[in-house]
């Protein structure tokens, strides 16, 4: 049985759908205003294997994951100039050209890291009429207030009927210290209260007509509006990073508790954070690094490039509610871990089996797939079925090195094993380094044969034969050069 840890609770508890066979989940996607970055491989993997192992258990599942592409304002979330719109500003865009340009990047690096794309993939622009809507049931409801044209969640007053902070532990005296005094607040009651729909400067250019005011959505609005659109008034699992605890999953809870007069989820799920040398991620401290700069290996904190499979394998060897810290030298590691996963998985394939499976290699078969499934059912515990595979791997070994037998029934549950586990639920990708390497490799030989040919010609002062080669290969693009031991070349 599937157990989860639900940040509600804060329990594990057993998994259990709300309607029979079917998930329906939620998950907080980009604000697409730059290049994804460490920081949003976390979540994308962590939800990816979640989702892979739900399809594995049989369920179908919905899987709705957004983009934000308006609302999402600089300071507090809610304060300040919108980031879509700042970037338009200062690349002189229009803001839709931000928003798909960075949405592509961001598909291209989710693919590259092997990440599943999801059931519905909305918008938040693509859904104001559907927000105002929302905005309008919690003002019927009392517990909104319009002010100045924009409308606040009157926190004090839903606080009197439901338990506002219970997700976060927080209670409003708490919010109210740490609530920072910004420009604006006096169009609201209380410096906690939150926007539902603000209006629009007359420099702000994302704006849509609405009853208040001609303004935008505020950004906690969005995943109420579109969980609910999609996955119903009562749905399985909403999952995001520990930093939207608060204050986006909690004034998420609020609104739709407002609206709807319930929870709308079941599970909440939120995968802890990546550090970099111990030290939150961000641009003030000049450690950013984006996943085309970890492929690139273009920073100088990074000793070399690294491809998405490593950088997926190193999320997924800790487990997802621990915090991950990142380092060149974790990442070499992590680089090695996963070169050992590909031999064996090459082995594997090859393999010959022999009359019985000899002692402990029968054992090691025999266990390898309930070890998996137990530490997937325990909270999704990756550093577990990793582990387990890699003990498999001393199994492969002997048998490969002929020191040991296997059976056509073991070798049979061991590939199938490695497939389910390693390929579709971890969604390592461990034979596609191997051909493009193979590749590589046979592609670099041929160049120097052809230019062993030309040193040949050369020395047999053919000169039409050597001139021939090195135009040539000049016009497709490659850089040759003469040294005294023979030649070097690039591309
Ligand atoms: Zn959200």
């Amino acid at each position: 049985m599937l157990e989860i840890y639900n940040s509600l609770s804060r329990y594990k508890e057993t998994f259990k759908p709300l309607h029979e066979g079917h998930v329906g989940m939620y998950v907080c996607g980009p604000t697409v205003y730059g290049d994804a970055h460490l920081g949003h491989a976390r979540p994308a993997i962590t939800f990816d294997l979640l989702y892979r192992y739900l399809m594995h258990l049989g369920y179908k599942v919905r899987y709705v994951r957004n983009i934000t592409d308006v609302g999402h304002l600089e300071h507090d979330a809610d304060e300040g100039e919108d980031k879509i719109a700042k970037k338009a500003r200062l690349e002189q865009l229009e803001p839709m050209e931000v928003v798909q340009f960075y949405t592509n990047r961001y598909h291209r690096d989710m693919a590259a890291l092997n990440v599943l794309p999801p059931s519905i993939e909305p918008h938040a622009s693509g859904h104001i009429i559907e927000q105002i809507a929302f905005v309008q049931k919690i003002l019927d409801k009392g517990y909104a207030y319009v002010s100045n044209g924009s409308v606040y969640m009157d926190v004090e007053k839903y606080a009197k009927d439901f338990p506002y902070g219970k997700l976060s532990g927080r209670n409003l005296n708490d919010i109210v210290t740490e609530t920072r005094e910004l420009d604006g607040q006096d169009e609201k009651k209380h410096s906690y209260d939150f926007a539902l729909w603000k209006k629009a400067a007359p420099e702000h250019i994302m704006h849509w007509p609405s009853p208040w005011s001609e303004g935008f959505p505020g950004w906690h609005m969005e995943c109420s509006t579109m969980g609910t659109k999609y996955l119903g008034e009562r749905f399985d699992i909403h999952g995001g990073g520990l930093d939207l605890i608060f204050p986006h999953h909690e004034a998420e809870i609020a609104q739709s508790c407002a609206a709807l007069g319930h929870e709308t989820v079941h599970y909440w799920m939120h995968n802890n954070m990546i550090t970099i040398a111990g030290k939150k991620m961000g641009k003030s401290y000049n450690n950013f690094i984006t996943l085309e700069q970890f492929f690139s290996g273009n920073h100088p904190l990074l000793s070399k490039p690294f491809g998405p499979m490593v950088i997926r394998f190193f999320i997924l060897q800790a487990h997802y509610r621990s915090t991950v810290d990142f380092s060149s030298d974790a990442l070499e590691a992590a680089e090695k871990g996963l070169q050992r996963m590909q031999e064996a998985y090459a082995r594997l394939q090859k393999l010959q089996p022999i009359a019985n499976s000899q002692q402990p290699i029968a054992e090691l078969v025999t266990s390898l797939r309930a070890r998996c499934q137990e530490a997937m059912d325990d909270d999704l515990n990756t550093p577990f079925v990793i582990a387990a595979l890699f003990d498999s791997t001393r199994a492969i070994n002997t048998v490969w090195d002929g020191k040991g037998t296997i059976s056509e029934a073991d070798l049979k549950e061991l590939r199938e094993v490695w497939k389910t586990y390693a390929i579709d639920i971890l969604g390592l990708r461990l034979e596609a380094d191997d051909n493009a390497n193979a590749n590589a490799k046979a592609f670099s030989g041929a160049i120097d044969l052809l230019l062993g040919i030309r040193l040949q010609a050369k020395q047999n002062k053919d000169w039409a034969t050597s001139d021939k080669i090195r135009n040539e290969l000049t016009a497709l693009g490659f850089q040759i050069k003469d040294t005294k031991d023979g030649f070097e070349w690039s591309i």
